[in-house]
């Protein structure tokens, strides 16, 4: 992004941050896509000073920026609430060593699971890995504390955590651009005691963290990240830390406001201080009751929770309602929300997916147990499709699928399982899980594992993973999947065009019936990552006799509609819409869908 020192930009949270890091002095950028958090880095690559790149996993992702830090320069890493918990094991370790070049963790929470597997509250996780937490209210905060916590990360060698949230990471509000300054590398540290954690230096190290937070309580004293506004003549104190400062601010409540920037830690001189001239102390915050258990362990006595929910997000009439539940507000809010509500539409496979004829298929396959994963493709649990029957975190159905297999055995319980894997989610953690199935094989052990190439991460926005290369020639990471696995020893590995319905049918029919092991790799390109635009396909209504069979592919630009002089509905295609997949034509028993281009030729 360009822009001058004193320019004014709407940016989002994610822009800001990117660009927080860009004027920072950034030298190394890691992340896994995953929402909300994924343009952080897409937008922080287009910085040619900055090395940046979405990695195989939040773990391989933080152990690139560990080393971007280790090397003397400053480094961040990004990813969503549930991607530290991937990270967790560097983690937990790198926190008891001195950073070298600062060092942000950013972690995207996602109150209200707007597109997410759960709903965690990562100031958790921080304390828990003995991070410093910056908690931004809007996008000027968002590029602020980004800069500030890679100084306050090399002013005590503290590693940091910026946890924002998703909304924060998509509204967009006004932003000052400051000019890059660059930070001269300190150069590699080859300090073994303070580097190589193993015993006794790992215990010296761990002395070394907690001083290191003591010195960081005794700097949020007074530190202009947390502010404090007073109402004259109020016995109440009201804090808050985020975007929930601004949906309180709208309450406009007659109490004061102790505003945290720095969430963790908190000074506890400083809260006693500032506590005891209240005779009310409620804290207003999303999710679990983190600040208000932080004053609690502290001694001082507040509410919180008692009128707040702990999931998902504290909008204003939330907001209004816990605190007229808490007497604080004389009228009882008119209830309905503010907001005007949206047409809702249910979630559907993109026009031209390569994903819908599989489900398509294992739904007419009567496949009774399907285990799926984390991607796009987790659509298929939902109406029509409805083949799915568990999705728990990335890549898990491998190994779950594994352990319903040998529970089922020793109960004598024949049902095959079908298992299906994305690519993106094969490499960032189907792997190793993989190659756990090989251990304790029998061969009699009924398992269908079908692995979704569309050769992107389709569900965060298409961004490349270990096969993207495959189909674009730009991209390095040209991994044949099928290839790898028949290395690792699997002997049993079909591979299919997903767009042909016919063939792929009849595989996936012989491969669930195949007594053992199977794996069909089954390849089609995502339909926007690659731009798929074939000629167009049309119905013919005098041939159609309204069987719906194309219908229930579920394909968007296909409906039942009236056609003049013909009595019954029949089956159309919005031309504009339709992709040209060819799978509605597959399907129809009467051959009356055609492509565009067919019918020009026969018209030549
Ligand atoms: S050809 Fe049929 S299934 Fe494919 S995009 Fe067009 S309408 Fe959808
Ligand atoms: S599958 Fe063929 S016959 Fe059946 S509704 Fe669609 S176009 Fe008509």
């Amino acid at each position: 992004m360009d822009g001058k020192a004193g320019e004014k930009r709407a940016l989002t949270g994610n822009e800001a941050i990117a660009r927080g890091f860009y004027e920072a002095g950034g030298v190394v950028a890691s992340s896994y896509p995953g929402s909300p958090t994924v343009e952080i880095l897409e937008k922080t690559k287009v910085y040619e000073e900055i090395y940046g790149e979405f990695s195989t996993n939040e773990k391989v992702a933080l152990e690139v920026g560990i080393g971007g830090s280790f090397s003397g320069a400053r480094a961040m890493v990004s990813m969503k609430h549930v991607g530290v918990n991937i990270a967790a094991d560097p983690l937990m370790t790198f926190t008891l060593t001195p950073t070298n070049g600062g060092f942000l963790l950013v972690t995207g929470d996602d109150p209200g699971l707007a597109s997410s597997q759960n709903e965690q509250d990562n100031r958790v996780l921080g304390k828990f890995a003995h991070l410093g937490i910056l908690d931004p209210s809007d996008s000027q905060e968002a590029k602020d504390y980004t800069k500030k916590a890679l100084e306050i990360s090399e002013h005590f060698e503290i590693p940091m955590l910026l946890r924002i949230t998703s909304r924060l990471c998509h509204s967009r509000s006004v932003v000052v651009l400051e000019d890059r300054q660059e930070v001269k590398s300190k150069g590699i540290n080859r300090s073994k005691e303070k580097f190589c954690m193993i015993p006794p230096g790992s215990r010296r190290a761990q002395m070394f963290m907690k001083e290191r937070l003591q010195k960081l309580e005794e700097y949020a004293y007074d530190t202009e990240l947390n502010t404090l506004e007073e109402k004259q003549g109020s016995d109440t104190l009201l804090i808050t830390s985020g975007l929930v400062y601004y949906n309180l601010k709208e309450v406009e409540p007659e109490a004061s406001i102790w505003k945290l920037g720095l969430v963790y830690p908190i000074s506890k001189k400083r809260a006693k201080e500032i506590t005891s001239q209240y005779k009310r102390i409620i804290v207003i915050e999303e999710m679990m009751p983190f600040i208000e258990n932080e004053l609690k362990l502290m001694g001082i006595e507040c509410e919180g929770k008692k009128y707040f929910e702990y999931t998902g997000e504290l909008d204003v009439p939330d907001i209004e309602e816990g605190l007229y539940q808490a007497g604080l507000l004389k009228n009882k809010p008119e209830g309905s929300k503010r907001f005007v509500e949206t047409v809702s539409r249910p979630p559907l496979f993109c026009t031209g997916c390569p994903h819908r004829p599989t489900f398509d298929i294992l739904k007419k396959s009567k496949a009774k147990v399907v285990v799926g994963d984390i991607g796009c493709y987790s659509l298929a649990a939902l109406f029509p499709f409805e083949q799915s029957n568990s999705i728990i975190s990335m890549g898990a159905s491998i190994g779950m699928t594994k352990g319903i297999r040998k529970a089922m055995s020793l109960t004598k319980e024949e049902e095959p399982l079908v298992t299906v894997i994305g690519d993106g989610t094969f490499f960032h953690s189907g792997l190793p899980t993989f190659v756990n199935l090989l251990h304790q094989k029998k061969d009699n052990e009924n398992m269908t594992f079908i692995v979704l190439d569309n050769r992107t991460t389709a569900m965060t926005g298409g961004q490349h993973n270990g096969s993207s290369g495959l189909y674009n020639e730009r991209d390095d990471m040209r991994v044949g999947i099928k290839t790898l696995l028949e290395t690792m020893g699997f002997d049993r590995i079909k591979e299919i065009n997903q767009y042909d319905y016919k063939a792929a049918e009849k595989l996936f029919k012989e491969e669930i019936a195949y007594e053992g092991l199977s794996i069909i790799v089954v390849n089609g390109p995502c339909a926007l990552r690659y731009n798929l635009e074939k000629p167009y396909f049309y119905v013919d209504p005098k041939i159609c006799i309204s069987c719906r069979a194309c219908i229930r592919t579920n394909c968007p630009p296909l409906r039942m509609i009236e056609y003049e002089g013909i009595e019954k509905l029949k089956s159309s295609i919005d031309k504009d819409m339709c992709v040209g997949c060819s799978v509605c034509a597959q399907v129809c028993p009467v051959n009356a869908i055609k492509s565009s281009k067919a019918s020009e030729k026969e018209g030549e």
